[in-house]
């Protein structure tokens, strides 16, 4: 990855649209000390700084925040897409040896050093869109030894890219593992608590059960973790009002939410993290968006970038599906995979472009013929690589 020495103050000026969080500024200039953003405003009165950039007309956008990905892993499950869109059931090929499993196989196979490299090749890809801070699971080891192996090797993998890690011990049961969540709650947690900075678990039918579900989180909030939950996806299981009530941070997926579940994230601020690349693979139907809004719920957007139900690390697509499949607006969209995503991952202090912000900023150019206005790039379908990228005031690309 291309950098320069750190500018420890800079002037990107003549943007010709900025996304400032919550709202679209004209004509705008961002000015950099330290690493932070001191000054935002038009470009006629920005300050004088030792350096400057000229963004020529450029759209620009806070670093992107990606809340919910299981970007580190190996192994491929190209065969089961291939099988699914012929019609064969996810049991089928769960027999046949593909699935959840085959993942866990080769993730468990990999060394350390190559799930660094694979994870540096994806956050590479997602930067080059202009994604500055992605959230990582564990949850294809599922022993101690190899759940703490992939929280090493994301925590390893990043910069300049900021990576959050949580730990999804509780994500798949391993064929017969009765005990496996005690298994969960002690010994992965004492190893992975150091390594991660939330806890998360699949709550589901076919996955862990509401009571097992709350005993993981309890058991991580315990040791200080910050609580997300895979919820109401596959059917209704009261995960998400659950996790809410113990703080959660986020509750993702959430297909199945009903009105008792938003009415409890509502009063304690979880933020809903959309995941509509699973929606689509899955053929899934739209979670409650309309009833989300109404009830003042945050909502984010995540790629749940993994190898079976959502095989995309293009964060920008997603913002489009989200607002094609879901029906958020171009500006929900916007907050979705800004400051929405950072609220999600409990960093308040990205995702958006003021005085005392992360100094981490995106510059794009429109698709050829297109006004360089911040909506066409959640019109067009993803793609949109980077013209510029500063992440912490440094710039990286
Ligand atoms: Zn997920």
């Amino acid at each position: 990855m291309a950098s320069e020495p750190t500018a420890s103050e800079c002037v990107i000026h003549g943007i010709r649209e900025l996304w400032t969080g919550s709202e679209v500024l004209g004509d705008a200039a961002v000015h950099l000390v330290g690493g932070r953003v001191a000054w935002v405003g038009r470009s006629s009165s920005a300050p004088s700084a030792p350096s400057s950039y000229d963004a020529a007309g450029a759209i620009g956008m806070p670093g992107l925040v990606d809340p919910h990905t299981h970007t580190t892993f190996a192994g491929s499950r190209a065969r089961d897409f291939e099988r699914r869109i012929a019609g064969e059931s996810y049991t089928a090929i769960l027999e046949a040896g593909g699935g959840i499993h085959s993942t866990v196989a080769a993730t468990r196979a990999a060394s350390e050093d190559e799930l660094v490299a694979l994870t540096r090749a994806r956050l590479a890809a997602m930067l080059a869109r202009g994604v500055t801070t992605v959230e990582i699971k564990s949850g294809y080891g599922l022993t101690a030894e190899d759940e703490a192996k992939m929280l090493r090797a994301a925590r390893r993998a990043a910069g300049p890219t900021d990576v959050v890690t949580t730990f999804l011990g509780a994500h798949a049961r391993p064929p017969g593992a009765d005990d496996y969540v005690d298994r969960v709650v002690t010994e992965q947690l004492a190893r992975c608590a150091p390594l991660a900075d939330g806890i998360d678990v699949y709550c589901d039918r076919g996955a862990f059960t509401l009571a097992e579900a709350e005993r993981v989180l309890r058991a991580g909030k315990a040791l200080g973790l910050d609580l997300r939950i895979h919820a109401e996806q596959v059917a209704y299981t009261g995960a998400a009002a659950m996790a809410a009530s113990l703080g959660a941070l986020s509750a993702d997926h959430l297909e199945r939410l009903d009105a008792a579940g938003i009415a409890a994230m509502a009063a304690a601020g979880t933020v809903a993290v959309l995941l509509p690349g699973a929606m689509l693979y899955l053929r899934d139907p739209s979670p409650p968006v309309a009833a989300l809004r109404a009830a003042g719920v945050p909502m984010a957007i995540g790629t749940d970038f993994n190898p079976g139900s959502s095989p995309v690390t293009d964060l920008w697509t997603c913002a489009t599906l989200a607002c094609l499949l879901m029906g958020l607006t171009v500006h929900e969209a916007l907050a979705g995979i800004t400051v929405h995503a950072a609220r999600a991952l409990g960093r308040p202090d990205r995702g958006w472009l003021g005085p005392g912000a992360l100094g981490d900023l995106a510059l794009f150019d429109p698709p050829p013929g297109e006004p360089a206005e911040v909506r066409v790039l959640v019109q067009y379908l993803g793609g949109h690589r980077a013209r510029a990228v500063w992440k912490g005031g440094r710039r990286v690309i």
